[in-house]
C-alpha cells in the first residue's frame, strides 16, 4: 500500500463533529442582541468618536469588553485622615478641610497656583502647576473640601501637588465610603477626556443598566462552595465597585478561578477529544529489532524513568489513536535513547521514522550517535539537512519515497518542507523550544493517518505552565539522570580573576580533560558577535600556545563542513579547547569536555546557561562551570548567577526563570494565546491554577458533555462564548 505521507501544515486532525468541536469553532452563537455583545458606541457617553479611540487603544469593542476591562488598583478613600497624622511614610492621604487663601506665584516654568487649607490638626499646602485658572475658578475662600492625593514633604512643610478635591457637603462628612476604581488609560485616551475617572464612569452606566440574568453563574454551586467563590454576577460589580477590601479580593479570586478553570477545561476537552476521536497507527507488536537491540547492543541499562516513558509511549501507540506527546527531562537525562527505541517499535510495525532537530550540528551528532547504536543492525539511517548536496539528496527522498530509507534524521526546515514518506510512523522533534500549541494543531495534513508525534523538550518547562501551555498534550517526564553523575560545581568569577581561571583550565587540561570556552551571542549583530569571538579567540591563544595546545573553533559563519572537521576534532580529542558561540548551546555529548567557561555570563538567559552547563559533566569526570562576568552586575544578572552557583536541577532552574521573567517571556510560550489571561497569573496563582485543573480533569471525567443539573453552568457558558476566546483566534 502506498501511503504518501506529505508532511504539512493542518489545522486540529481527524477530529469528529461534536460537542467541543461546537465550542471550539469560530462563529459566536451568542445572540448578537445580548447586551454585551452590544458596540460600545451605544452606551450612554460614549459615542462614536470616543468608541474609536476605546477600540483602537483598549481593544474595547463591546460592552463585555469594557466590563472585563478590569481596574488595576483602588484608591481607598474609605478614611478621612487628620493632617497632623502624615509623615513622610504617607502616601495617599484625604482630609477634609477649610480653605484658607490661594494665590499664584512664580512665573514661566516655576507659575504655579498655591493654596492653603487647615483641619482641626494642622495646616497643609496645595499646589498647581497645570490646568491653573480652571482650578482658581472653582476654588472658595472658607469653603470646606474632601482633599485626596499624594502627600509630599516639601522644606519641611506637607504638601499635595494636583490634588483632587471637591465641596465637602453634608453627607460627605465622613469621606467617600467607597474605593475608588483606577484603570489603566493611555495618553491618548486622557486627551479626550477618557481617563481613568471617565472610565470608571462609563462601567458606573454600565453595571447600573446590566442585571443578574446577563452575567449568568458558570461555574457548578458545589465547586463554588467547596472554594468559597462569591456568585459571578456579584464578581464582576464588585471587581470594580468594591465596598471593602476584602469584598474586592473575593472578587478577584472568583474571577481568576474561573479564568483558570475556564481554560484547563478547554485544555481538557482537546485532550480528550484527541484521544477518543483521533485515529492512529497501530504499533502492536515489539519486534525482532527493538528486542535485538534491547539484548545486545544497548550500551548502558536504562534508568527506571527512561523505562517508564517507553512504556508510557509503548502504550500510546498500541492502541489506535494518534499520540501527541511532550517529553520533558533535564539536559543529560537521555532522551536520545528513548528516541532511538521507540523509532525502532516504528520501524518493527512496518513504518518509517524521523527524527529532527533544529541545528545542523546537532542533527549531525544525532546521526552519528544513532548510527553507532545502530551500526550492528540491518537498518537504513539516512541523514539529510540544508547542506545535503543536490544528488545525495535526489536519492534520499528517492528511497524515503520508496521505503528504503527507514530512519531518517535531519534539520525540521528540510523535512517539513520537501520530505515524501512511504509510511512514516514516528516523528521525534528534538531540543523544540518555539512550538506553540497553534503550530502543533498545524504540523500534519494530508496523511489519511497521522504519525505519532514525540516533542522533547530542551531544557524543562516549569509544570504549571506547561500545564498551562501544553496541556492538550499527554506529558512524560524523564525525572531522573543516568548513574554515575556527578553534580557540577559551578562557580562566578569576575575578569580579574582571569588568569586564575586560565591556570586552572591548564591544569584540568594537563589531567587529559577538555574544555568549552563560550562567547554570548548578540543577536542584533552578526559581525559584532563574530568580532567578539575572534577576539576571544586570540586571547586563548595567548594563554594556550600551539603546539603544546589545540583549539577548536565553531561559529555560525563557517560552511557546514568546516564546522563538521572542528567539532570532530573536539569529539576525538585532536583538540583541548573548543571556543565557540552558542552554536554549541544544544544537546552536543562529549563526554571528556569535563569544563564549560561562559564568557559575559551576565548576557545569557537562566535556560540557555543551564543548557550550556549540560554540556559538561556528561562522563565519569568532575566536572566544573566557570561563569565570568564583568564587575558590574544588574539585580537580574546577579540573580541569575546566584541561581545557577545554586543549583544543577534543571526544573528547579525553570521555575525560577518563571519567576525572574514572567511566563510571556519563556520559549516556546510566548505565541501561545493559552497563557493570556486577564486577571491571573501562573506564577502568582499557582495554587487556584492547580485546584483549577483537578477540578476540570474531574468534572471531565465524570461528566464529560456537562449533562448533569450541576454541570449545565459550564455548558451553557461555553456555548455562549464560543469563538469568543484566545483559542477561537488560534484554531
Ligand atoms: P539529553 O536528554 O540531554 O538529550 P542524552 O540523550 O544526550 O541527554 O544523554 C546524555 C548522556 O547520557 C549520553 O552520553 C548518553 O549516552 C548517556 N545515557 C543516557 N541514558 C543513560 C543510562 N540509562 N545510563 C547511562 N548513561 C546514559
Ligand atoms: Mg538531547
Amino acid at each position: 500500500m502506498l501511503n504518501h505521507v506529505q508532511l504539512r501544515s493542518t489545522t486540529f486532525n481527524h477530529v469528529q463533529p461534536s460537542l467541543i468541536r461546537l465550542f471550539l469553532s469560530k462563529k459566536s452563537i451568542r445572540p448578537s442582541n445580548h447586551i454585551l455583545s452590544s458596540p460600545i458606541e451605544y452606551l450612554k457617553g460614549v459615542g462614536p468618536q470616543r468608541a474609536e479611540l476605546l477600540k483602537k487603544e483598549l481593544n474595547i469593542f463591546t460592552f463585555g469588553d469594557l466590563l472585563e476591562h478590569f481596574p488595576y488598583r483602588h484608591i481607598d478613600k474609605t478614611r478621612v485622615d487628620s493632617i497632623s497624622s502624615i509623615t513622610p511614610q504617607t502616601e495617599f492621604i484625604q482630609v477634609a478641610a477649610v480653605l484658607l487663601h490661594f494665590e499664584i506665584v512664580g512665573v514661566k516654568a516655576g507659575r504655579r497656583l498655591v493654596a492653603q487649607v487647615k483641619d482641626k490638626t494642622g495646616f497643609l499646602e496645595l499646589t498647581w502647576f497645570q490646568g491653573i485658572s480652571w482650578i482658581q475658578k472653582m476654588l472658595e475662600t472658607g469653603q470646606s473640601y474632601l482633599i485626596y492625593g499624594r502627600a509630599s514633604f516639601y522644606q519641611n512643610k506637607v504638601q499635595i501637588i494636583h490634588p483632587e478635591m471637591e465641596l465637602l457637603t453634608a453627607d460627605r462628612q465622613d469621606g467617600k465610603n467607597f474605593l475608588e476604581p483606577v484603570y489603566p488609560t493611555t495618553e491618548k485616551l486622557k486627551a479626550r477626556s477618557l481617563g481613568g475617572r471617565q472610565i470608571a464612569k462609563l462601567t458606573q452606566v454600565l453595571l447600573a443598566m446590566l442585571q443578574e440574568k446577563d452575567l449568568p453563574e458558570n461555574l457548578p454551586a458545589s465547586l463554588r462552595k467547596q472554594f468559597k467563590l462569591t456568585d459571578r454576577w456579584n464578581a464582576f460589580r464588585q471587581i470594580h465597585f468594591p465596598q471593602t477590601n476584602a469584598e474586592y479580593d473575593a472578587a478577584v479570586n472568583r474571577l481568576k478561578f474561573e479564568e483558570l478553570f475556564i481554560a484547563q477545561l478547554r485544555m481538557a476537552m482537546l485532550r480528550s477529544e484527541r484521544h477518543r476521536f483521533s485515529q492512529g497507527l497501530v504499533f502492536d507488536k515489539v519486534g525482532d529489532l527493538f528486542n535485538t537491540f534491547f539484548k545486545e547492543h544497548m550500551p548502558f541499562e536504562l534508568t527506571n524513568a527512561q523505562k517508564r516513558v517507553i512504556k508510557e509511549i509503548r502504550a500510546d501507540t498500541g492502541r489506535g489513536r494518534q499520540m501527541n506527546r511532550l517529553l520533558q527531562g533535564d539536559v543529560g537525562s537521555g532522551k536520545t535513547i528513548v528516541a532511538v527505541l521507540i523509532m525502532l517499535l516504528a520501524v518493527d510495525n512496518g513504518f518509517q521514522a524521523c527524527i529532527m532537530a533544529p541545528t545542523e550540528i546537532l542533527v549531525r551528532q544525532h546521526y552519528a550517535t544513532i548510527s553507532a547504536l545502530l551500526e550492528k543492525m540491518n537498518i537504513s539511517v539516512a541523514l539529510l539537512t540544508g547542506s545535503t548536496k543536490a544528488a545525495q539528496r535526489k536519492k534520499i527522498l528517492k528511497e524515503l519515497a520508496e521505503g528504503q530509507i527507514q530512519i531518517l534524521v535531519g534539520t525540521h526546515a528540510v523535512i517539513e518542507e520537501t520530505v515524501q514518506f512511504k509510511n512514516l510512523g514516528m516523528v521525534v522533534i528534538d531540543e523544540q523550544h518555539r512550538f506553540g500549541v497553534a503550530q502543533r494543531a498545524r504540523l500534519w495534513q494530508k496523511a489519511t493517518i497521522p504519525p505519532h508525534i514525540l516533542v522533547m523538550t530542551a531544557t524543562p518547562i516549569p509544570r504549571t505552565l506547561a500545564m498551562t501551555a501544553y496541556g492538550d498534550l499527554d506529558y512524560s517526564v524523564l525525572d531522573e539522570l543516568p548513574p554515575g553523575r556527578q553534580p557540577v560545581t559551578t562557580v562566578h568569577r569576575y575578569e580579574s580573576q582571569r588568569s586564575r581561571v586560565m591556570d586552572f583550565l591548564k591544569a584540568e587540561i594537563e589531567k587529559g580533560r577538555q574544555v568549552y570556552i563560550i562567547f554570548p551571542l548578540i543577536e542584533e549583530s552578526d559581525k559584532l558577535d563574530y568580532e567578539n569571538l575572534m577576539q576571544g579567540y586570540e586571547q586563548v591563544k595567548t594563554y594556550f600556545p600551539e603546539p603544546r595546545y589545540w583549539i577548536s573553533m565553531v561559529h555560525g559563519r563557517q560552511p557546514g563542513d568546516q564546522k563538521d572537521l572542528n567539532m570532530k576534532r573536539f569529539v576525538e580529542h585532536d583538540t583541548q579547547i573548543m571556543v565557540s558561540t552558542t552554536v554549541i548551546e544544544v544537546g552536543v555529548n562529549v563526554p571528556n569536555a569535563s569544563v564549560m567557561v561562559i564568557e559575559s555570563s551576565e548576557k545569557f538567559g537562566l535556560s540557555q546557561l543551564h543548557q550550556l552547563r549540560g554540556r559538561v559533566g556528561r562522563g565519569a569526570e568532575k566536572s566544573y562551570c566557570i561563569l565570568m562576568s564583568g564587575p558590574k552586575l544588574g539585580n537580574d544578572a546577579r540573580e541569575r548567577i546566584r541561581i545557577m552557583v545554586s543549583t544543577n536541577n534543571g526544573f528547579d532552574i525553570a521555575e525560577k526563570d518563571l519567576e525572574l521573567r514572567g511566563p510571556g517571556e519563556i520559549e516556546g510560550t510566548r505565541q501561545s494565546g493559552a497563557l493570556n489571561f486577564k486577571l491571573a497569573s501562573i506564577v502568582q496563582d499557582r495554587q487556584l491554577l492547580e485546584a483549577a485543573r483537578s477540578c476540570a480533569a474531574s468534572i471531565l471525567e465524570g461528566d464529560p458533555e456537562f449533562n448533569s443539573a450541576e454541570n449545565l453552568p459550564i455548558k451553557n457558558f461555553l456555548l455562549s462564548q464560543k469563538g469568543k476566546t484566545a483559542w477561537g483566534r488560534i484554531s
